[in-house]
């Protein structure tokens, strides 16, 4: 009898532009997993934040997007053209929106509302319920699965994330300049490792990826090696 590799969690936590998400994707493409952007959904709320005036020149309102939170509906429909899932606001399809600058400096603030975590990570929770994942975020090792086989965490110097941010903002045509996006990711950090409630940090059991001067094959190879310990055992 043929037998099924028992399907985990895959927990992959890191600094912002260090390509997770270009990780994720790849693992989840090659295990047949479901792969899920946890920056995604913290960047849709804060999307739909700003267009409801709820954050405005003095910053973000947070009574005002506490408000928002019941009417805002967060779905994922998987887009076979770029291998990943897709983002929507009530129906709408947002995922180049969330990506803007605009977006991005906002994001860190409206995340560190205790009320937009509770509700994204029960989401998360459930969208894992039946493992078979790859989840990229910040706090999926330590609060959303605390419990996942392989939890990673990863990191890659601060220039060469910048670097990467933005040749993909350029190449889709934003007027971006570098400095701005260095210190969009710098500031970024500084706010998702300080903040109160499940701020970016190491689990313990994590294991580090610095994917600085790594391809993505050779990351991939790096992660089968630990895979299929697990799953293997
Ligand atoms: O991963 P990405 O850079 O798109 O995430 C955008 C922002 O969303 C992060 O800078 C962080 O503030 C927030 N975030 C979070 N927890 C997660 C995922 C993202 O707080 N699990």
């Amino acid at each position: 009898m043929e037998q099924t590799t028992k399907k985990i969690i895959i927990a992959l936590d890191g600094f912002s532009s260090c390509g997770k998400s270009t990780f994720a994707k790849a693992i989840a493409a090659r295990l047949g997993y479901i792969f899920i952007d946890t920056g995604a959904m913290y960047r849709a709320v804060t999307l739909y934040a700003l267009e409801q005036g709820a954050i405005g020149e003095n910053g973000v309102d947070e009574a005002a997007v506490v408000q928002l939170l019941p009417q805002i509906n967060i779905s994922f429909r998987f887009n076979a053209e770029r291998g990943a899932s897709d983002v929507y606001v009530n129906g709408e399809l947002v995922e180049d929106k969330i990506r803007s600058i605009e977006v991005s400096n906002a994001v860190s603030s409206v995340s560190s509302i205790g009320a937009v975590r509770e509700k994204l990570v029960a989401m998360q929770q459930q969208m894992g319920r039946e493992r078979g994942v790859v989840m990229d975020g910040r706090d999926i090792g330590t609060v959303v699965f605390p419990d996942a086989e392989l939890k990673i965490f990863m990191t890659a110097e601060a220039t060469v994330r910048a670097q990467r941010r933005y040749a993909e903002l350029t190449a889709k045509g934003d007027n971006v300049t570098l400095e701005e996006i260095l210190e969009n990711v710098i500031s970024r950090d500084k706010a998702d490792m300080e903040r109160a409630i499940s701020p970016l940090r190491q689990a313990e059991d994590a294991v580090v990826l610095d994917n600085s001067h790594m391809s993505v094959e050779e990351q991939m190879a790096w992660f089968m090696e630990r895979y299929e310990a697990i799953v293997n055992a």
